[in-house]
């Protein structure tokens, strides 16, 4: 049993695959009518630590050959990807730069002419320090994630949709099953991929998981008028904030680290972005990219972070209740290293070890230990 969506699905899959049985992936909504279709899905491979390195490599090879990995099309779009920090974050920035690229990773620091030469319409004189992964780029989370549980029911797992877990059964310190609006189902695994309600879900089953939901706006501008979207996609921590190209003619703005996380209840937030939001990115924009500053805003949305103490995944069984895994709190990284989570989460799963990579640090006990991970600069910006 299974319950979450990109990260649920892809671990749901993979599970199927492993011949492990019979899966059912649930969830209360529609397929990705949460918080993975707010998603801008940008996927980058600059992370602080080797895991999360080697699983964003792993998941960008698997959006380069979705079709003959997963099934299916998960409109990923190879435009490449350019890191913009000031010199405050320097240390760090030349730390991670380097292991990227020790881990294979194709990555490398360009100066401003370099990438003047490929967006030249970009006002970058505040701009210290550029990483440059040609690799990288954005996909579309809705279709990522239908491809997922398509090629999942196709290999014969079982989908529940429109079904609210309501309680897990445990006993004997073994967990048995769940309970739904729909009636009980039983299974001897349960994975808590819950994004935003996982605490909720772990506190059912007697597990504290600690989790801050914060609301994060999204606005989508036209920008056919003006050229055409940037080029490439943008993690702007000099500006913070972030955008991308959004098809042929659009682009997708949102604000990153660092900033005030508004935290919220993930059943009561407002839906609708703030005016003073509006106005902040389009400041920044006209600012960073001249040529946008009469672009129109045609939509805008918001979504939800599940953050955990240290902004890093709880992945992994728990102290206590066999069988209860969690893989959960991936605030602003969800989307980019699900591919590689639903690989290593099954793999834990059916063999009780990884080959490749361990996720001991991700563990929940580390909390507990004091063994939080850490990062390079600070927020989503792990
Ligand atoms: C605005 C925004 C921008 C982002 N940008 C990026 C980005 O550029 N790159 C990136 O990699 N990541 C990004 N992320 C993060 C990424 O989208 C998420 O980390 C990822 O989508 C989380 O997927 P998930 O499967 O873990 O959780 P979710 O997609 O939240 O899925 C959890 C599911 O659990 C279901 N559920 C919860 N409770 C129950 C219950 N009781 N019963 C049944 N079902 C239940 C929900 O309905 C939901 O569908 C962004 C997130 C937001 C909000």
């Amino acid at each position: 049993m299974d319950l979450g969506i990109i990260n649920g699905a892809a671990t749901a899959l993979h599970l199927v695959r492993r011949g492990i049985g019979r899966v059912v992936l649930v969830d209360k909504h529609l397929i990705a009518s949460g918080g993975t279709g707010r998603s801008a899905a940008i996927i980058r491979q600059h992370y602080s630590n080797d895991e999360l390195v080697k699983m964003v490599k792993r998941s960008v090879e698997v959006f380069h050959d979705f079709d003959d990995e997963i099934g299916g099309d998960c409109g990923f779009v190879n435009t490449g990807w350019a890191f913009f920090v000031p010199e405050s974050v320097a240390s760090g920035f030349e730390r991670n730069v380097a292991m990227g690229q020790r881990l294979g990773v194709e990555v490398r620091e360009i100066d401003h002419d370099a990438l003047l030469a490929i967006e030249p319409r970009v006002a970058i004189d505040d701009v210290a320090r550029i990483a440059y992964e040609p690799g990288s780029g954005y996909a579309n989370p809705i279709q990522t994630t239908h491809a997922y549980v398509q090629a999942f029911v196709e290999a014969g797992g079982i989908l529940r949709p429109l079904t609210s877990v309501t309680g897990v059964d445990a006993s004997d310190s073994r967990v048995r099953g769940i309970r739904t609006d729909q009636g009980d189902i039983a299974a001897g695994i349960v994975v808590n991929a819950a994004g935003p309600w996982a605490d909720r879900v772990a506190e059912w089953a007697g597990v504290r998981l600690p989790l801050d939901v914060t609301r994060e706006e999204e606005i989508i501008f036209e920008t056919a008028a003006q050229g055409g979207p940037p080029r490439l996609c943008f993690s702007d921590m000099a500006a913070a904030f972030y955008y991308r190209p959004h098809g042929p003619t659009q682009m997708l703005v949102g604000r990153g680290y660092p900033k005030a996380y508004e935290t919220v209840s993930p059943d009561d937030y407002r839906a609708e972005v703030d005016v003073p939001f509006i106005e902040e990115l389009k400041k920044l924009l006209a600012r960073r990219w001249p040529c946008y500053r009469d672009a129109i805003a045609v939509n805008s949305y918001t979504g939800l972070y599940d953050v955990t103490p240290d902004w890093h995944p709880v992945l992994g069984d728990v102290d206590g209740l066999d069988g209860f895994y969690l893989c959960a709190g991936f605030s602003g990284h969800g989307f980019k290293i699900g591919p590689a989570i639903g690989e290593l989460m099954a793999e834990l799963i059916c063999t009780g070890r990884i080959e490749e990579l361990s996720l001991d640090r991700f563990r929940l006990e580390r909390f507990e230990r004091g063994a939080q991970l850490t990062a390079a600069y600070g927020g989503n910006r792990a």
